[in-house]
């Protein structure tokens, strides 16, 4: 039997971001024939309606109360909450981001349902579902089956494909009920370090203590630019203040999955690897050839990463 699917879209910078395409087609992996339901925050989400059509949503709810245009928990919480009661979902979607991180575990409490965060895997398997998430850092997979009752899910951006099937979408204006907020966000101040946004780039170079300076990120800044990708650093780097911890990937950093990874003068801690380690295409530079980073490398070069990163620089510059 069909499902009912519900997706929690977010935009960042006027754009839909990646992960909510990614979403929505998982979302009509899972419903299997059944129904599609999207909703999207803020005052520019009538602009983004034939992009949710594309991506097969059978209804998109704008959400018509400038007190959801920024995030915040309560107003989020008591406005999916009403959602979800409208909807009756089998299953919630939503990509595991910042906003996800912290709107799922509390939705979840609130409507009493099952959540299961950082999935890199959906498979339906008759009426079940089959979600798979990492664990222990990485080093192993946990699968988990929902066999009835509501379940939310959240998705590791980059980890599931992007695929169109233009549907007609029929979009409803929703006007929630908010009250009580005890947090309301009059601004957002952007901070000027940091770059882009880490956990859908889909390049990254990485630096580590091996990088030995503010100074020393430069180089990789550079080749980042080329590549058209973003800067990103270990906790080693960030802890000896080469850089801000926003760049910081792993257990206690953010997770990416980009297409590709270079990590310069990273040693390959489990900690790091936990952020890094299913980049599509991994590439090591490190003049250390007994590092651990190379057993994970897809590709290794043994050298200086201050002569290494100017070369690849130059030669990308090239085509
Ligand atoms: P190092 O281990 O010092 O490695 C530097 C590397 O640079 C060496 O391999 C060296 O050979 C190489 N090098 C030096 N000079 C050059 C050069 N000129 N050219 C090329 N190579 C060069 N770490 C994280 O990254 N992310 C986390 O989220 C994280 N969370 C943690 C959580 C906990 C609870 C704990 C205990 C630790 C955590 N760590 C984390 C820290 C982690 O254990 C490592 O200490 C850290 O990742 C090391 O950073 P690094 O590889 O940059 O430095």
């Amino acid at each position: 039997m069909g499902k009912r699917v519900f997706v929690l879209a977010e935009t960042k910078d006027g754009k839909l971001r990646h992960v909510s395409y990614e979403a929505l087609t998982v979302a009509r992996q899972v419903a299997q024939g059944g129904e599609v339901n999207c909703v999207l925050f803020g005052p520019s989400s009538v602009d983004f309606t034939d992009e949710i059509s594309k991506y097969g949503a059978n209804k998109l709810y704008i959400v018509n109360d400038n007190r959801v245009d920024i995030y915040t928990t309560d107003a989020y919480v008591q406005t999916v909450s009403q959602l979800v009661n409208e909807i009756e979902p089998d299953v919630i979607l939503m990509g595991h981001t910042a906003i996800g991180k912290d709107l799922a575990p509390r939705l979840a409490a609130r409507l009493k349902f099952g959540l299961i965060s950082d999935c890199t895997e959906v498979v339906p398997d008759g009426d079940n579902i089959v979600f798979s998430r990492p664990i222990y850092a990485g080093k192993a997979f946990q699968k988990r089956r929902f066999r009835k009752g509501l379940v939310f899910a959240t998705l590791r951006p980059n980890n599931f494909e992007a695929l169109e099937k233009p549907t007609k979408t029929e979009v409803v204006l929703f006007e929630p009920t908010i009250k009580d907020l005890r947090t309301i966000v009059k601004e957002i101040v952007k901070k000027t370090a940091g770059g882009g946004d880490l956990s859908e780039a889909k390049i990254i170079v990485s630096g580590g203590r091996g990088v030995k300076s503010t100074e020393g990120f430069k180089p990789l800044q550079e080749l980042a630019d080329v590549l058209g990708g973003a800067v990103a650093a270990s906790r080693g780097a960030c802890d000896a203040e080469f850089c801000d911890y926003s760049l910081q990937i792993g257990q206690t950093g953010k997770v990416v999955t980009p297409d590709l990874y270079i990590a310069c003068g990273i040693s390959g801690a489990i900690q790091h690897l936990a952020g890094m380690s299913n980049s599509k295409v991994i590439v090591a530079i490190n003049k250390d050839p007994e590092a651990p980073i190379f057993e994970i490398a897809d590709y290794g070069i043994v050298g200086d990463l201050f002569e290494v990163v100017p070369l690849l620089t130059k030669d990308f510059k090239k085509t």
